[in-house]
């Protein structure tokens, strides 16, 4: 990332809210759910599934929590009505982890119960460190009674070789490098150690029989998944790629083309601007886009 944009990136939190809205629309099916089943449904159309997340982190207050659950099974409701392939992600600090785990949990296993009843999943998002260990224990809790419901693990975080050793045969988990600013005491630090660890963390699913929902955008780790896919004579429903909304549209036609699996990940919501910061900050252009916003003067 060149300085500029680096500069622009440290200085993000200062841009206008709206104006930061306008460039990241890119990366967010819209406010309403009938924004993400319009996005899924167009997915779908071009051979892609889908995972549809309900925007919304560190919430503080009960009701919020219970209507994002609540949110959530209109989500299954309209997945199974409008007969779309997708799946959710979910965030735990939208769903009460930093007002009670047990809260937290409760509303999980509703999500995760509903799930089951319309034959679908949940995979669980991971957040920054501090919740890593809250997450897998609701995970490690829900997977043996229910078997619908997945996890993520971050190939930057330094205990995910551990965690993977510790995750039943024939559950699933997405393994994507890590969005989170960690220390480098739990995290790997680097971009070519980080890739290292990516693919340590993939080997070590697929020869665990982990299903692996291979989340990356970078073209240099897709080759090294496909290496393995064929090293492992993985099947075709043995695995899945995994991209996130807005972000490099020509390498998922490109995959789905080459036969593999592909999931978009599909936010939707009004609790957009922490996500959104996110997707900026890891943006190559992000530069180009704020300035031609600004210009725009709108
Ligand atoms: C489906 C999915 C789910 C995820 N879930 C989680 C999660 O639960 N927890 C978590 O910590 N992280 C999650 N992430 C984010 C992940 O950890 C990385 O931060 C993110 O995917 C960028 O890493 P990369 O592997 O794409 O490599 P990078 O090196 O960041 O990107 C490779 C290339 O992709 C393109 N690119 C990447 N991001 C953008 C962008 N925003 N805009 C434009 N171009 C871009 C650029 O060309 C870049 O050079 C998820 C990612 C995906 C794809």
């Amino acid at each position: 990332m060149s300085l500029f944009n680096r500069l622009l990136v440290t200085g993000l939190p200062l841009v206008p809210k709206p104006l930061v809205g306008r460039v990241a629309s890119r990366y967010v099916a819209g406010e309403s759910l009938a924004d993400a089943v319009r996005v899924v449904r167009s997915l779908n159309e071009q051979g892609a599934m889908a995972t549809v997340d309900v925007l919304g982190e560190e919430v503080s207050e009960r009701e919020k929590a219970l209507a994002a659950v609540e949110e959530y099974l209109r989500v299954f409701e309209a997945i199974d009505r409008e007969r779309l392939d997708s799946n959710v992600s979910i965030k735990l600090t939208l769903l009460g982890l930093k007002i009670d785990e047990g809260f937290c949990r409760d509303n999980v296993e509703r999500i995760v119960e509903t799930a089951k009843r319309f034959n679908n999943f949940v995979r669980i998002d991971m957040e920054d460190h501090t919740t890593t260990d809250a997450t897998l224990r609701i995970f490690h809790d829900l997977f043996p009674r229910y078997g619908n419901v997945g996890v993520v693990l971050q190939a930057y975080m330094r205990r995910t070789l551990r965690d993977i050793g510790e995750m039943p045969p024939g559950s699933s988990a997405r393994i994507c490098k890590g969005i989170y600013v960690e220390p480098r005491a739990v995290a790997w630090k680097g971009y070519d150690t980080v890739r290292a660890a990516y693919v340590h963390a993939l080997e070590k699913l697929i020869v665990n029989g982990i299903y692996p929902g291979i989340a990356t955008h970078d073209e240099y780790l897709t080759c090294r998944a496909v290496g393995l896919i064929e090293k492992h004579g993985l099947k075709r429903d043995q695995y899945e790629f995994q991209m996130l909304l807005g972000v490099d549209e020509e390498l998922r036609r490109i995959l789905i083309a080459g036969g593999h699996r592909l999931r978009v990940y599909v936010p939707y919501g009004g609790d957009w601007y922490p996500y959104s910061i996110r997707r900026l900050r890891e943006n190559p252009e992000v530069a180009r886009h704020v300035l031609r916003a600004t210009l725009s003067g709108k």
